[in-house]
């Protein structure tokens, strides 16, 4: 089946507000094994409103559109789409209900324009809106289904993962499961290569790529009757792909992010942990203290910004600086050691790189970053060419940092297990 987008709001156009809706929808559609072919931004103007609906429900099985489901007058949508389909539009008394209790739980009193939001289309299914007055609506028509949410994030998430996507379930009267192969440590474009074989020959389950910074998400998708059939197309794909990428798969699970993944291993081997860091101040201490029950492996870490600091607090050497430089294997290395006998910690990952967007030389350009870990005695210091600005080059560093720290502890666990 196919599925396209229509976001609704001339502050779209304008670029006033990013469409953060058609992200989120492309991504949990494709999640459904919904095909997605095109998507449409159009501002609140009736006749260019209509000119894309009708479009699209000439080339899609399913429209979904969001936003201008609210009180004022240049909110159309549910408007356009009722004299669209040749459908009327009637108050619906459980909404009206729904949008007294709203303002009421709130002390407020409604305006005499919020009864626009409870006339609803004839024969439309109503999704309740917990979180605001405007209800989504679907509406089934023999050209296409055409399903109606409200334009803020807020409002429109919670109502397309409990009205929508049962309903999209049954529609297709089979049930999309997914599971997300998790990898870090291998590029988009290998991983890509690494799976060709299994994408060209996909059909059900369906198999694609997603990257992140330092990530590659490889989401395999299946349909059938019930969800147990479904996991049973999936299982042997994902088998496949744990064979394929080996120790650089760390997680197959939802909620599992790349930080959880490292925190989980220092917790699991009792691994007490610190963090030395200057181009990334603190971003890396941060993206591990989001885990909860760090705090029994991570007690303190620094940020050594200055060479005045890196040599006080973390004992980096003089010479090691006027020599290598503050940016340097050797630097990196002895800050990830200073730290770990500062705080005695287990292990210590240190970082150190030029950001941008100044400072960068020929010799030692911008995105050159230095990445140490240190593991119970022994350090290894990786160096990487990261693009983009400023920001980028932290987050890809901040990833690369956990990346790396995963392998070690792997690598220190796997040495001993094979008495290296
Ligand atoms: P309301 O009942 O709040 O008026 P609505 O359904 O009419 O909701 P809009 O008026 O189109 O929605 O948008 C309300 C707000 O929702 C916008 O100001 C914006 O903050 C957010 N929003 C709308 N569309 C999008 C989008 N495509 N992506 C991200 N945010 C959006």
């Amino acid at each position: 089946m196919t599925v396209e987008f229509i976001c609704v709001g001339t502050e779209i156009l304008l670029g006033s507000i990013v469409n953060t809706n058609a992200a989120y929808l492309s991504e949990k559609c494709a999640g459904l094994g919904l095909s997605c072919y095109f998507q449409t931004v159009v501002g609140d103007n009736e006749d260019r409103l209509a000119q894309v609906l009708e479009t699209g429900m000439e080339r899609s099985d399913i429209v979904i559109l969001s936003g201008g489901l609210g009180p004022t007058e240049d909110d159309l949508t549910k408007e356009v789409a009722a004299k669209i389909c040749g459908k009327e539009l009637q108050l619906h008394q459980p909404s009206k209900k729904a949008i007294e209790k709203f303002f009421s739980d709130r002390g407020m009193e409604p305006t005499d324009n919020n009864w626009k939001q409870a006339m609803l289309p004839k024969d439309g299914i109503v999704l309740e809106n917990p979180n605001g007055t405007a209800p989504g609506v679907i509406m089934e028509t023999e050209k296409a289904c055409l399903i109606l949410l409200p334009g803020p994030p807020n409002e429109l998430r919670p109502m397309f993962e409990e009205s929508v996507v049962p309903y999209l379930e049954k529609l297709t009267s089979q049930v999309i499961c997914s599971k997300t192969v998790k990898i870090c440590g291998v590029g988009e474009s290998k991983a890509e290569t690494m799976v060709k074989d299994l994408i060209d020959a996909q059909e059900n389950p369906t198999i694609a790529t997603y990257a992140k910074t330092g990530e590659v998400h490889i989401r395999v998708t299946a349909n059938a009757e019930d969800k147990k059939a479904a996991m049973k197309l999936i299982k042997p794909v994902v088998k496949e792909l744990k064979n394929r990428f080996g120790n650089a798969v760390y997680s197959t699970e939802e909620e599992c992010t790349l930080e959880k993944a490292a925190a989980d291993l220092l917790v699991a081997n009792d691994l007490t942990v610190t963090c030395a860091e200057s181009c990334t101040g603190g971003l890396l201490s941060a993206r591990l203290v989001n885990v909860p029950g760090i705090s029994d492996v991570y007690k303190m870490g620094v940020v050594t910004y200055s060479n005045k600091a890196k040599r006080r607090l973390l004992g980096v050497k003089k010479s090691t600086l006027q020599k290598y430089g503050a940016v340097s294997v050797q630097t990196a290395e002895e800050m990830a050691k200073g730290a770990a006998g500062l705080f005695k910690a287990d292990v210590a990952v240190a970082v150190t790189g030029i950001a941008g967007p100044d400072g960068g030389t020929e010799e030692k350009p911008v995105g050159l970053v230095y990445v140490a870990c240190y593991v119970k005695g022994k350090a290894v210091v990786k160096e990487y060419h990261f693009a983009g600005n400023r920001d980028k080059v932290r987050e890809s560093t901040v990833a690369a940092a956990l990346v790396l720290l995963r392998e070690c502890i792997l690598e220190y666990y796997s040495a001993i297990t094979f008495g290296k």
